[in-house]
């Protein structure tokens, strides 16, 4: 080795770093160095020494014993760095808690037996107990000692007898072992998410119909990006069950059509392969025809060659008078098939759009707003919180659709509920629920805030103009808000809703009044 050149050196130098995987640090960069090059180790990592020194460190407590590990593991990897955290965090650690008296932990002092001043009295063990308890379904099941630790400890803060002594070594226990589990707990989210916009990333791939597939994963990608709550999830599931439900359906369709064509397109072939015996030009064509269709697997590639095939059929069907008829038959016949395939994906991409979401705003159409104001009333009722409906109705749009058309009437109504979801809290839920009407549900909210929340998203409308072309349109509303009651159906306050939105209307429209 001591015969290379130091540019050698270098580089073999970086190979072994990556090699051993050791951290690039200076320390490790030398050593390695010296070793390729054959210099005896001056100034090297301590290793031996450090070993000794870690070999000598108590282990009682299991802080101790994971700080020793991460010690020894920082050894191993010559990383002065992790030999520092280690010891500072082993530091710690150290003294241990005196059992019968008083100790400090970063500053924070826990009393501990009966001549204290501030002892731990059976209520503030239950509530510790219930902390725990509680913390325990984020932190699943799948580590069976912990949940059994866990058990063990609720128990003894519970007993009527406390060990104090005991308790604190289960604490401790635990509270290593929690670290580990709390960490898994997250890193198992991060990556079902992962995995999750992953599959939503590749499903529109691999699909049949992909031109809607791909506004679904788009808008299940969104749904499905972190930070999660229980309502995003829930619509992540609603969306997917569509995909699912939709998606099968197309295909056993699509798949039925697409075996009806291929039979079709057999028999067609074989009549024209008959017919053709004498004429080479045409046999050669339909026989690789024929091949194409054998090894097509989808409709798009069934397609071009169809067209093929008819073009073939015609230029025969001038030199085959006899056979024109049946052969006209068939092709009208795949004609069809084709024309009904494409009104089958058409009506799929409604159907399926349409399922619980308004295909021209993206908001949820009735069913899906059904859906929604279920699931929050019930959330209200379990959380003993509140809930607000709001009844929207734009103003005048009947002349707005007059002036400027149907189609920009539309694009006002995507507009507004643009602006709505954009000016909207997360939670907050909106669905069409009619022409130019849109329901709003505002769960934990009052409906005095609910008002304000409406008169915001008004105040919104008068600074986002609606463009039509370079016009500005000002596209206003009048809402109905009501407080859901506890016993009363989602519709029911939607209906005092709508009563308030029509004396809004009556008082002069633009204005929000509460139920
Ligand atoms: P008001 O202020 O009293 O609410 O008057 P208005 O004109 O908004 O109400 P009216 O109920 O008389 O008219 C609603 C209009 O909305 C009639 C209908 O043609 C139109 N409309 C309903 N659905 C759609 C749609 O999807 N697109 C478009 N462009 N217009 C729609
Ligand atoms: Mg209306
Ligand atoms: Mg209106």
């Amino acid at each position: 080795m001591a015969d290379k050149k130091p540019f050698e050196i270098a580089r073999e130098t970086l190979k072994q770093i990556t090699a051993r995987k050791l951290v690039p640090t200076p320390a490790n960069y030398q050593s390695v160095y010296n070793e390729i090059a054959g210099i005896p180790a001056v100034g090297n990592f301590p290793g031996d020494v450090l070993r000794d020194i870690a070999q000598a460190l108590p282990t009682k407590t299991p802080g101790q014993q994971k700080q020793k590990s991460l010690l020894e593991y920082a050894i191993d990897r010559m990383n002065w760095d992790g030999v520092k955290t280690a010891l500072v965090a082993y530091g710690g650690f150290v003294p241990a808690v005196s059992d019968s008296e008083t100790s400090s932990a970063a500053g924070r002092s826990v009393t501990v037996g009966s001549a204290s001043a501030v002892p731990l009295t059976p209520e503030f063990l239950a509530l510790i107990a219930r902390i725990l308890e509680y913390s325990q379904p984020a932190l699943g099941q799948d580590d069976e000692r912990f949940a059994v630790q866990l058990s063990e400890l609720v128990a003894s803060l519970k007993s009527s007898e406390v060990d104090v002594l005991q308790l604190k070594n289960q604490l401790l226990n635990f509270s290593h072992r929690l670290s580990f589990v709390a960490e898994d707990q997250a890193e198992i989210k991060s990556g079902l998410l992962k995995l999750l916009q992953l599959v939503f990333e590749n499903i529109a791939d691999i699909a049949l119909d992909d031109q809607w597939l791909q506004g679904q994963m788009e808008a299940l990608k969104q749904a499905s990006a972190p930070p999660l709550s229980l309502r995003r999830l829930d619509d992540v599931e609603r969306r997917l069950r569509d995909v699912i439900f939709k998606q099968k359906d197309a295909k056993d369709r699509a798949v039925q059509a697409q075996e009806e064509m291929r039979q079709m397109l057999a028999t067609f072939i074989e009549r024209l392969s008959e017919l053709t015996q004498s004429t080479g030009i045409f046999q050669n064509k339909l026989e690789e025809s024929a091949r194409q269709i054998e090894q097509a697997k989808t409709l798009e590639e069934i397609a071009p060659v169809l067209r093929e095939v008819v073009g073939t059929t015609r230029a025969m069907a001038a030199q085959s008078q006899g056979s024109q008829s049946e052969l006209q038959q068939l092709q009208e016949r795949a004609q069809k098939t084709e024309a009904e395939l494409a009104k089958l994906h058409q009506e799929l991409d409604r159907v399926s759009i349409q399922a619980r979401h308004d295909s021209l705003t993206g908001a949820l159409n009735r069913k899906g707003l059904e859906e929604a104001a279920n699931r929050e009333i019930s959330q209200m009722r379990r959380k003993d919180s509140v809930l607000s409906v709001a009844l929207l109705d734009i103003d005048n749009f009947k002349k707005l659709n007059d002036t400027l058309g149907h189609a920009t009437g539309d694009m006002a109504l995507s507009h507004l509920a643009t602006v709505a979801c954009e000016c909207m809290r997360p939670q907050d839920t909106l669905a069409r629920y009619g022409g130019e009407e849109f329901v709003i549900l505002l769960p934990d909210t009052a409906v005095d805030n609910a008002v304000e929340a409406m008169t915001r998203l008004q105040r919104e409308l008068t600074k986002r103009f609606f463009l039509s072309g370079t016009e500005k349109v000002l596209i206003t509303f009048s809402a109905g808000v009501a407080q859901v009651a506890l016993d009363e159906e989602p519709f029911e306050a939607i209906k005092r809703a709508d009563k308030a939105m029509y004396l809004a209307k009556r008082a002069g429209k633009n204005r929000v009044l509460a139920a």
